[in-house]
């Protein structure tokens, strides 16, 4: 089960430096793709199963570091699920319009509906973090918004989402590699910032943010789950697999049929 190795007890105060960003179990490239292959089958048929019953959504939650793989977890974990039953959300700095509403205003909006996988490509926990390491807002805004999180949270799960959040977690030497490539690969010149250099100087500070919201807003009903992420196939791998393990146990069901669907004949 991913969950004892990867889940922190909730509650409990998480140190980062406890958990190895190049962790890959027992595992080689190839019995990961092996196993990878067979777990995404089964997503996109469970997806399925999630849309045709129409009663629970999914939510899915990344969170990283710049260059920590959120775009290529959800190229790579849902290329086989149809693309009709997934919306993804990207959460870009806030317009004007949203920094006129409460921090959830734009977040709530784009909650799964039921019978849809939702993938948050970052998320409402920016507000905790790019806010709190820039001094955004004044302390005791941040402060409140990790009970804010969670009743937020609570709320969604007692309506019907299931919520799963993964810190991707990559080292700092890592994500030097992979702006390096960026910078050496001409199609990847586009994925290069030179605005991402200033966050990456505040590395450390990033790690503490990050440490407060594992810890604080870990719990039973939106787990966070502290992924190795620097091999990408790894990664990969326990994120499928916690999806997979999770819509297994939401165990949605193929609505029943019409009545007398065998004494149905189809007109020429
Ligand atoms: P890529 O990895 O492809 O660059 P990205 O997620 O970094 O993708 P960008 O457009 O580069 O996308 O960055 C989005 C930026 O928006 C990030 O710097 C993030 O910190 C910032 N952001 C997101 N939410 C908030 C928020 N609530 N307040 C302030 N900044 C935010
Ligand atoms: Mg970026």
């Amino acid at each position: 089960m991913v969950e004892q190795l990867f889940h922190p007890k909730p509650g409990s105060k998480v140190r980062l430096s406890n958990f190895d960003p190049s962790d890959r179990g027992d595992y080689d490239r190839s019995k990961a793709d092996d196993e990878e292959d067979a777990l995404e089958q089964k997503l996109a048929s469970l997806q399925e199963r999630l849309y045709a019953e129409g009663k629970q959504a999914l939510l899915v939650v990344l969170q990283a570091m710049d260059a920590g793989g959120k775009d290529g977890t959800i190229k790579h974990v849902f290329d086989r699920v149809n693309p009709q039953g997934v919306r993804v959300t990207s959460f870009k700095a806030p317009t004007p319009e949203e920094l006129a509403h409460d921090f959830l205003w734009r977040v709530h909006k784009q909650v799964p509906a039921k019978g849809y996988i939702g993938i948050f490509n970052r998320s409402h926990y920016e507000d905790v973090l790019v806010v709190r390491v820039n001094d955004l807002v004044p302390r005791d805004v941040w402060e409140a918004r990790y009970r804010h999180i969670n009743q937020f949270e609570h709320l969604l799960a007692d309506s019907g989402v299931r919520i799963l959040k993964f810190f991707l977690h990559i080292s700092k030497d890592e994500q030097k590699e992979r702006f390096q490539e960026r910078l050496e690969k001409p199609d990847k010149h586009w994925k290069f910032s030179t605005g991402d250099l200033p966050v990456r100087e505040k590395w450390d500070d990033y790690m503490r943010a990050y440490e407060d919201v594992l810890s604080r807003c870990n719990t039973d009903y939106a787990p966070w789950y502290i992924v190795p992420a620097n091999r990408k196939w790894y990664r990969n791998l326990i994120v499928t697999r916690t999806i997979v393990e999770a819509l297994e146990s939401m165990n949605p069901q193929y609505p029943p049929a019409e009545p007398d669907l065998d004494k149905v004949v189809i007109p020429d």
